[in-house]
């Protein structure tokens, strides 16, 4: 089955192609990051108007690069939410449009979903059951994941995402957005000890998280710095350095709490966060030390694609579920509510 993926949740358009046996054909994105950096964050109205203007070319940019036609696609896949209303309109009109003249199914995809499968689009997918830690710019979870739709929620934050704290870190060291990859970078060249930041609620049990009170401290921190005349870039680097290391350490003792629950020792990490090198890293030293295996995708499948939604449309699909014809998404959206594959 060949399954076309629309991906509009937020500010990237990802157009992709994916079919059932052949795999990945065609993974079209356009970011809207230059759109919206000098606002230092993302401008819904902004944003749903870019997708309007990017979703065809890029669509006939993923049919020319998987050399298929119209013809060939049996159904298709769209981000139906959580997300931008606005944003999640365009693509879910698109999808349902194209499905109405092509004569093919279409079927509303849950954003975290994706992120979640992302990983089976790489070499060595991981085997159900797994724990997921979902780390993106809006979501922070733990999840039982037995199968496709069959998620048992384990804990979230209780505030900030981990990857919206990564944004206003940086938003407040006057860095650039998204923050995450500028204080990755900054915080290669930062001075281990110089600070140290709290791990918020790994002093009590149970699995959730609290992310607000690091970007608290990164602000005072640094304005205690800048108070004794060093703002320069070194104090921002120790300061970028102490905050990962903080929210690094805080998921893995979580990850690790989930893991020892479950009695599961495969972890699969997705959404933006699970780019981060530091992330990837430690938890793979925790993950070798408890015999399991962490599971990951390539840097561009972590952030939001299309080729995630394909996968994860595709799946369902083949399940035989579709839409009615009426255009629905949802800002929010309980994935635990999702159907068993
Ligand atoms: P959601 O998926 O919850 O709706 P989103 O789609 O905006 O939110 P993603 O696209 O999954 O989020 O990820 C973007 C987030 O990932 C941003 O907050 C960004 O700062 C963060 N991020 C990206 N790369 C890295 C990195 N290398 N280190 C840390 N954070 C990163
Ligand atoms: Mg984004
Ligand atoms: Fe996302």
């Amino acid at each position: 089955m060949l399954v076309l993926g629309l991906e509009t949740s937020c500010d990237e358009t990802g157009v992709a192609l994916y079919d059932s046996e052949r795999g990945l054909l065609a993974d079209a994105l356009f970011s809207q990051i230059d759109l919206h950096c000098v606002y230092g964050g993302v401008v819904p109205e902004l944003a749903s108007r870019d997708h309007v203007k990017r979703m065809l070319p890029l669509l006939r940019q993923a049919l020319d690069e998987s050399g298929c036609t119209p013809e060939d696609i049996d159904g298709i896949a769209y981000t139906a939410g959580p997300g931008l209303v606005g944003a999640l309109l365009v693509g879910a009109s698109c999808a349902q449009a194209l499905a109405l003249a092509w004569g093919i199914p279409a079927l509303g995809v849950h954003h975290m979903e994706g992120h979640l499968l992302a990983p089976m689009l790489e070499e060595q997918p991981p085997q159900f059951p797994f724990v997921a830690l979902l780390v993106s710019g809006g979501h922070t979870q733990l999840v039982r994941v037995d199968g496709i739709g069959r998620y048992q929620a384990l804990g979230e934050s209780l505030d900030d995402a981990a990857g919206e704290a990564f944004d206003k870190t940086a938003k407040l060291l006057g860095l650039g957005y998204p923050g995450g990859p500028e204080i990755a970078r900054l915080a290669q060249d930062g001075r281990p000890g110089r600070f140290v930041f709290p791990r918020p609620m790994t002093d009590r049990p149970g699995l959730d998280f609290s992310f607000s009170g690091l970007k608290t401290f990164a602000l005072n921190t640094w304005q205690h710095c800048r108070a004794s005349g060093d703002d320069g870039e070194q104090s921002r680097r120790d300061i970028a350095l102490a905050f990962q290391q903080a929210v690094v350490e805080t998921l893995t003792i979580k990850c690790r709490r989930a893991l020892k629950q479950t009695g599961l020792a495969r972890l699969v990490i997705a959404g933006g966060v699970s780019a981060n090198q530091a992330l990837r890293t430690t938890l793979e030293k925790m993950l070798g030390e408890l015999n399991g295996r962490v599971f990951y995708a390539r840097p561009r499948f972590c952030t939001d694609n299309g080729a995630m939604i394909a996968y994860a449309g595709c799946q369902r699909l083949l399940a035989g579920q579709q839409d009615g014809p009426s255009i629905q998404v949802h800002a929010r959206w309980p994935m635990e509510t999702l159907p068993a594959v």
